[in-house]
């Protein structure tokens, strides 16, 4: 496959050259708006994927400065090699804010993503999701509605204004951001975590740490955190499963979700691998289960995960607990060590895996046309909250 797309570069200009549709500029110049029509999505699922592939590179190539095409660390090879820009959710909205001469940001990640972004660009930005069915899992365990009365439970028990402080993972929608941003609370990512509840623990005694509970429970594990200061407050129960004496003794709350990719790796992967190649380094994202980061040699987010890997010395052998795209990425890249997957099973990022190259195409074309087509909007009033929520965060950093 790497092959055939590098043959796809060699030709690309020439090709480009053929299949370049009018710019953007020119179009808008000559073409009345409110007749332009959106290309249909249907046109585009079946094509394949070299005339796919060639014809993103020409809209692209059309579009030049129009638009930047950013591309998370577990997208699909076939999205990931048009990607300006890769990254982690976080790194890659703070960049496409920076780069404010493109007008539009093609997101290639889920919807939490393409929200931050639009929560930091710029006014001129408009942010583009190729597919609005790439949601996230773990996101959609906290709902804003469920949210809200939990902090109503814990206000009757312990005046949550006063003692309880909301982080949330940036992994999370913007009204949990602006949620936090109202209520004197802050965003989280895997790298900071520490930094974060250090600052919400210095400002109020309880944290309500939503909506990944194993981020929460590793973080606090590694600072030393007594087990018995944390409850998990399960959204479907009252009082979130616990008594109110437990709720006041508690000193960090963990919302109870998770990553469905994430979950699937298990402790007796570690052991397998272990004993199958003795001497392995095991590395894994603290989204996992306590019990397989509590086995593992390193942990940390898929930035220091891919950094760590790629900066070892050549002949070491790795496992990696995080998502296969990047996984199989880097064992493509890092040729002269092992790398491994940490589980038998194939854990995808099925949301993120939405994103495909008919979708890409299909938006890059219908902007090329003058279309923007999937464009995320966070409300103004979300906007300015969720932007405190981040802004303290970043204040830390
Ligand atoms: S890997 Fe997990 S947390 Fe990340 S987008 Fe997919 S479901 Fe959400």
């Amino acid at each position: 496959m790497l092959s055939l797309l590098l043959t796809f570069f060699e030709i690309r200009d020439t090709m480009s050259e053929l299949l370049t549709p009018t710019s953007l500029d020119k179009k808008e110049d000559r073409v009345d708006a409110s007749i332009i029509t959106e290309l249909p999505i249907a046109d585009y699922q079946d094509r394949p994927a070299e005339e796919l592939f060639e014809r993103i590179v020409a809209a692209k190539k059309n579009l030049g400065n129009q638009v930047i095409v950013l591309g998370h660390n577990y997208q699909r090879d076939e999205v990931i090699v048009h990607a300006d820009l890769r990254g982690d959710s976080l790194l890659l909205s703070k960049l496409a804010a920076e780069r404010s001469e493109f007008p539009h940001v093609v997101f290639c990640g889920v919807h939490f993503m393409a929200e931050t972004a639009d929560i930091l660009s710029r006014s001129n930005q408009t942010v583009i999701l190729p597919d609005l069915n790439a949601g996230c899992s773990m996101a959609d365990m906290a709902a804003i509605e469920q949210v809200d009365e939990c902090w109503d439970s814990l206000s009757r028990i312990v005046s949550a204004e006063d003692v309880v402080t909301p982080v949330v993972y940036v992994n999370s929608a913007a009204d949990l951001k602006a949620f936090c941003g109202e209520h004197g609370g802050i965003t989280c990512t895997s790298s900071n975590a520490k930094a974060v509840m250090n600052w919400a623990w210095s400002r109020r005694e309880k944290i309500l740490f939503f909506p990944d509970e194993h981020l929460g429970r590793n973080v606090a594990n590694k600072m030393g955190f007594p087990k018995d200061d944390m409850i998990v407050w399960d959204p479907f129960k009252a009082n979130g499963g616990n008594t109110e004496a437990a709720i006041r003794k508690a000193r960090l709350i963990l919302w109870k979700g998770h990553c469905s990719v994430h979950q699937m790796f298990q402790p007796a992967h570690v052991d397998y691998f272990r004993k199958q190649y003795p001497g392995i380094q095991v590395i894994v994202h603290p989204e996992c289960h306590e019990n397989v980061v509590n086995k593992a040699d390193l942990v940390g987010s898929t930035e220091f995960i891919i950094q760590t890997v790629s900066k070892a010395p050549a002949g070491t052998s790795w496992v990696v607990g995080t998502e296969l795209n990047l996984v199989n990425r880097l064992k493509a890249e890092q040729t002269d060590k092992k790398v491994f997957f940490l589980s038998p099973m194939v854990c995808r990022c099925a949301t993120m895996f939405r994103i495909d190259a008919p979708h890409l195409c299909w938006a890059m074309e219908n902007l090329v046309q003058g279309q923007v087509v999937n464009h995320i909007s966070v409300p103004d009033d979300e906007k300015v909250l969720a932007k405190i929520a981040l802004e303290r965060m970043m204040a830390l950093s």
